[in-house]
């Protein structure tokens, strides 16, 4: 049984936190949003008062925040983890936040002798509550083999990607990705209802080509169907192409599609549309093209 400090018991870090207590660990939680860690606490958790409290009981901490100021702030702020870790701890932060912030931390953290690795995730609410994300990691392959059994936990795979940072580039990756098929699905299903041409007979048309992928399983039944419930939210992804853009400007290298979701992302949250799943990109296509997309 390993002690674990779990920081930041949101979306994502409440279902991950009750997986490892459910696999027969002692879970430390704590969230500055204080109902966020119940469930946890129902589950057999228990609650501390500080990230610095957590850090003192236990030999993990993983964070699970929302963006870079957050994780430095949870980490090494006033009263964050470092403050109550002792040298040979581990932090391992699953936060997705720039790859610039990961590395700012990891300083922080060999400083104070604190080992850190980056682990972002990809899969979102339902595979955090089934243990099936997918995770990216950055840092020494010693620590990642120390967290490697909380991850084979709350995922279903783990690669190490490269040094502390390379865990949330790929992150940034994988959300350039999935944003661009998903902003280029919409446009093909405005294209093909304005010719009369029905949006869900096109996916299931084209989905076993080329053109399918897993964003075209999951986004274009919501976008035929007018299902914009979140999944993951629109304002979380304009959170990671910031991040991509900010590290492409670091980098000196221009990424035009990438800064055009962007703008699409910027401009859907400006309009009321940040707490809606990222299909709703289809929402600012529709605003350019007058087409409104629904199955028939
Ligand atoms: P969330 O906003 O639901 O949860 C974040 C939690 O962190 C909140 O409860 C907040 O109070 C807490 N927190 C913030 N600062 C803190 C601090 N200093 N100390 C203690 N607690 C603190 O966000 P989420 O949806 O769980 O996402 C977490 C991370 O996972 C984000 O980086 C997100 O981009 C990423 N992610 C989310 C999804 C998804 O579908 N929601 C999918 C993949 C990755």
């Amino acid at each position: 049984m390993t002690k674990v400090g779990f920081i930041g018991l949101g979306i994502m870090g409440r279902p991950m936190a009750i997986n490892i207590i459910n696999a027969g660990h002692e879970v430390i939680a704590f969230d500055v949003f204080p109902t966020a860690i119940e469930p946890v606490i129902e589950a057999g958790g228990t609650a501390a008062a500080s990230c610095a409290e957590v850090a003192s009981n236990s030999e993990i901490v993983i964070t699970m925040v929302q963006d870079g100021p957050q994780a430095e702030a949870a980490i090494a702020g006033e009263g964050g983890a470092l403050e109550g870790a002792s040298p040979g701890d581990l932090i391992v932060d699953m936060s997705s936040i720039a790859p610039g912030v990961s590395q700012r931390i990891g300083e922080a953290c060999e400083k104070a002798s604190v080992g850190f690795i980056d682990a972002p995730v990809s899969g979102g609410e339902p595979f955090a509550i089934s243990g099936d994300l997918a995770i990216m990691v950055g840092g020494k392959a010693d620590l990642f083999e120390r967290a490697k059994p909380m991850f084979d936990i709350v995922g279903k795979s783990s690669v190490l990607c490269g040094e502390v940072g390379a865990g949330n580039v790929t992150k940034l990756a994988n959300q350039i990705v999935v944003g661009a098929n998903i902003h280029g699905l919409a446009e093909a299903l405005a294209l093909a209802t304005k010719a009369g041409v029905n949006p869900e007979t096109v996916v299931d048309a084209i989905k076993g080509g080329l053109a399918g992928s897993n964003v075209m399983n999951a986004k274009g039944p919501m976008m035929y169907e007018r299902n914009f419930t979140a999944g993951f939210r629109i304002e979380l992804h304009q959170k990671d192409i910031n991040n991509a853009m900010e590290t492409a400007r670091e980098l000196g290298i221009s990424l035009p599609v990438t800064s055009n979701l962007q703008q699409v992302l910027t401009s859907l949250v400006e309009k009321g549309y940040g707490k809606e799943d990222h299909s709703g990109i289809l929402h600012y296509v529709e605003e350019n093209t007058g087409v409104e997309v629904e199955k028939f």
